[in-house]
């Protein structure tokens, strides 16, 4: 099946109890055992496992066309389980303009577990070469990158992280449907599905999907349901529900992210664009081999720094000022404020998340906002 059917079809089925169509909503904690003791019918307690968390785990691993997932509380939630699938004395590759709360997650919290980290800029595979040790357990790589749409050969590092008997992870929140890393040869995928997945702005969730079902998935499928951050059944509906529209939406927030990076490019109020559909991105070449759209993310300068991009965003009407993406509105926000100390994010840069409305309406705000 291709991607449009399998994201309408996948972890879905007509209720054999009723003939729903929609599926129902589990939110039993617990489940009947047998008159023997057993659990015939394959669930015991939701922390464990949960119909709703079951589906959403089937229909993203058959998008992904992976052999098993593990659906968390956030996407966060999920990076967590990843770096505690490894042991204290493992040592991780992460990509420099990763999502600053993954860098976080391991500098603040992972660094005092035991686990060893560097932070390379990923775009460049002779730094991932050079940064390679033989305690290297895991790679992170994510691409497009947050904020500055870098973008990582995922084939070349797959390639020399696999050489030195590592892992290869991708973050592909920001790329769901357009990039598929597991034919590139990445082991697993990451999705915030907070973000596209959900596509609403009203449910927080992650997952981890696995190319191959081996004794590290094992590893974090124990944490997901003995660690317990796993998502609600409601959250889990949602996000599923959310897969079903998710390659038409992707279409429609690259077309429009186009059409606005093309204008901002334009702007003499703008110092720089970075969008990877654009021709005078460095990553384009690349972006066009190992994506089929460059998603609805874009950040942009603006001349002048702090100051002037804050006034930017200040004066948008459509765009709503608020973090995070992928939802049908357009957000935009000040990379650096938001993140805070030891950000690396330019001062003058605004993120945009691209929704769905009329691009046209999108760039007369946008042009009256840089006056
Ligand atoms: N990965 C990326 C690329 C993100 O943009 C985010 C959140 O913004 C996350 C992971 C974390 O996801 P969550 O907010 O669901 O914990």
């Amino acid at each position: 099946m291709r991607i449009e059917t399998l994201a309408v079809h996948a972890g879905h089925a007509v209720d054999p109890a009723t003939g729903a169509v929609s599926a129902p909503i589990h939110l039993s904690t617990t489940f009947e055992r047998d008159v023997e003791g057993s659990y015939s019918r394959g669930f015991m307690y939701t922390r464990n496992d949960n119909p709703n968390r079951r589906a959403l785990e089937q229909g993203i691993s058959a998008l992904e066309a992976g052999q098993a997932a593990a659906a968390f509380a956030s996407g966060t939630a999920a990076a967590m389980a990843l770096f505690q699938a490894l042991a204290p004395g493992d040592h991780v590759l992460a990509h420099v303009d990763a999502y600053y709360g993954t860098s976080r997650l391991l500098r603040e919290t992972f660094l005092q577990w035991g686990l060893e980290a560097d932070f390379i800029d990923m775009s460049d595979i002779k730094a991932v070469k050079k940064a390679l040790q033989p305690k290297t357990k895991l790679a992170w790589a994510e691409t497009p990158s947050n904020p500055l749409l870098k973008i990582v050969d995922l084939a070349a590092v797959a390639d020399v992280v696999h050489a030195s008997g590592a892992l290869c992870v991708c973050d592909n929140t920001w790329a769901p449907t357009v990039q598929r890393p597991f034919d590139l040869g990445v082991d697993l995928i990451l999705h915030s599905t907070t973000k596209y997945f959900g596509g609403h702005c009203d449910v927080l969730g992650g997952i981890i999907v696995a190319k191959a079902d081996d004794e590290f998935f094992e590893r974090v499928r124990r944490i997901q349901y003995c660690g317990g951050a796993v998502p609600s059944p409601f959250d889990c509906w949602l996000v599923l529900r959310g897969m079903r529209t998710l390659p038409w939406r992707m279409r429609a927030h690259s077309e429009n992210a186009m059409k606005v990076a093309s204008f901002l490019a334009q702007h003499q109020q703008v110092e720089h664009v970075y969008y990877p559909g654009l021709s005078s991105h460095p990553g384009h070449e690349l972006a066009t081999k190992q994506m089929s759209l460059s998603g609805g993310m874009l950040s942009c300068e603006i001349k002048g720094g702090r100051k002037p991009a804050m006034d930017v965003a200040a004066k948008t009407k459509i765009f709503t000022r608020a973090t995070s993406l992928g939802g049908v509105e357009s957000l935009i926000e000040h990379r650096a404020s938001i993140e805070g100390p030891g950000t690396t994010s330019p001062e003058g840069l605004l993120r945009l998340s691209i929704g769905l409305e009329n691009a046209d309406d999108l760039i007369e705000d946008l042009d009256q906002a840089l006056g």
